[in-house]
């Protein structure tokens, strides 16, 4: 491990009765990189992210989180560091039906610092939704609504972002808008966790892990021009 290690699993285990979703996996995370997660249905995709996300916790093993040891810490250091270190993208949007994309995106500040119009407003613009800002979630596409959850990920400039499935619910041409914005992501120094089905969204990542019964089968690495 280095310093510049964002994300540290070490034995990783997560059990339901006798079923192991995640099955002693080590895996570390180097600041920057795009690491892309793979495997069948039910191979511990969903597991692995909201472990990492700090939205469950293992039965073994550790995760550190920029050196924090988030499987030892208490609930509410752990709501602190998920907070600060992490943007989360769901395949499902989550936003709330009856406030705009603008408001949308303040929710999430409003759990961590004050609502700030002008840099919400800010986050819109980089998804390229400034336009769209006072518009409801039914009144978006699913790209742009997706985008809107990107915005939300990123307003507190979290280190990690963590997207499970951040296309699965997109038409081609907008998952396409949504690739693209995670490449500018990259580009910026932002470090990603992105959970795929679409070898196209797979081989953006530089390393790509495939997982099958909680396990970790292989990685492959990606040479991007
Ligand atoms: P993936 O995201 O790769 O489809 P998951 O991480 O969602 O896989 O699930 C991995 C395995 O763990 C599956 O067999 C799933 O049924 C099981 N599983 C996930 N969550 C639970 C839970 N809360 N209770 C029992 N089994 C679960
Ligand atoms: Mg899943």
């Amino acid at each position: 491990m280095t310093d510049t290690t964002i994300v540290a699993m070490t034995e990783v285990t997560k059990a339901y009765g006798e079923l192991r979703a995640l099955d002693a996996v080590s895996l570390t995370v180097a600041a920057g990189e795009w690491v892309a997660i793979v495997g069948p249905s039910g191979s511990g995709k969903t597991t692995l992210m909201n472990i990492v996300g700090c939205l469950d916790r293992p039965t073994d093993g550790t995760v550190l989180l920029g050196g924090v040891d988030v499987t030892r810490c208490a609930a509410a250091e752990l709501t602190q560091v998920r907070r600060e270190q992490v943007g989360l993208v769901f395949q499902r949007f989550h936003l709330i039906p009856h406030l705009n994309a603008l408001e949308n995106v303040m929710v999430a500040q409003y759990y961590h610092s004050l609502p700030d119009e002008a840099e919400a407003m800010a986050a819109l613009t980089k998804v390229g939704l400034a336009g769209r800002a006072h518009h409801l979630p039914s009144q978006l596409s699913g790209g742009e609504q997706q985008r809107v959850c990107i915005a939300r990920a990123l307003i507190n400039d979290p280190a990690l972002v963590l997207a499970d499935e951040p296309t699965g619910n997109l038409d081609a041409a907008n998952a396409q808008a949504v690739m693209r914005l995670f490449r500018e992501l990259h580009e910026q120094g932002t470090t990603l966790m992105v959970v795929t089905h679409d070898p196209k969204v797979a081989a953006l990542s530089e390393r790509e892990i495939v997982l099958d019964h909680g396990r970790i089968e292989r990685e492959e690495f990606h040479v991007q021009s």
